[in-house]
């Protein structure tokens, strides 16, 4: 994960925000978007996300676009418990649209680590081998409730496109995946390299390749 850093909401969601009702509780108005077929409010707020999160999903961090067929809207605390934050932009990302992970296997389930918190950049394992490993208990919570695969069993494909996309883009970076590098000021100007945008985006699974890259620094 890449920690996410809020700015302000759209326009358009703000205003939507200001017309609710005062007999509607926050969560059915979130879903008043929807019945009501507010699409242009619902794509601002993805592609506003899209934007933030440098294109990548919240929590796999594989590419999005921010349109509507691939990208989905997502409370990270969900709404079914917390109803007073189903409104609250600084609770809504955008995440991959994946069978069987992020925010459909999210569904309503408390997630203890979150992309909004500095410490998702530290407390999971991204291995060359495409699996993740959570190093505190709520990592390992927050994995098996994303099921960002820790093990083949219970998401190979993530596993197998991440340690895919992984490899290239260690390969274009002049990192031979099997070999290592000993050379810390380098693989620090890579990482640096990695998780600067260019044009807005991120390449998919950067942060994953830079926190793989943190555990070859020594010291
Ligand atoms: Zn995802």
């Amino acid at each position: 994960m890449r920690k996410i850093t809020k700015g302000i909401a759209p326009v358009s969601f703000m205003e939507w925000v200001r017309q609710k009702p005062r007999n509607v509780d926050d969560n059915q108005w979130f879903q008043e978007l929807y019945k009501q077929k507010r699409w242009d409010i619902v794509s601002d707020l993805s592609h506003h996300n899209a934007r933030e999160q440098f294109y990548l999903c919240a929590y796999c961090c594989s590419e999005i676009s921010g349109e509507g067929q691939e990208t989905v809207n997502e409370h990270v605390e969900a709404r079914a418990l917390a109803s007073h934050r189903s409104l609250d932009f600084t609770n809504i990302v955008a995440s991959c649209k994946t069978k069987g992970q992020c925010d459909a296997h999210h569904k309503s389930q408390a997630l203890p680590l979150t992309p909004l918190m500095d410490e998702c950049e530290t407390e999971f394992h991204f291995k060359i081998s495409g699996r993740v490993e959570g190093k505190s208990a709520r990592a390992i919570e927050s994995i098996r409730v994303l099921n960002l695969g820790d093990n083949e069993r219970n998401n190979k494909s993530l596993i197998e496109k991440r340690k895919q996309l992984s490899h290239n883009l260690m390969m274009a970076n002049g990192l031979d995946p099997d070999e290592g590098l000993e050379d810390d000021e380098l693989l620090l100007a890579v990482i640096d390299d990695l998780l600067t945008p260019t044009e807005g985006r991120l390449s998919p699974f950067a942060p994953v390749v830079a926190n793989i890259l943190r555990s070859w620094i020594s010291g």
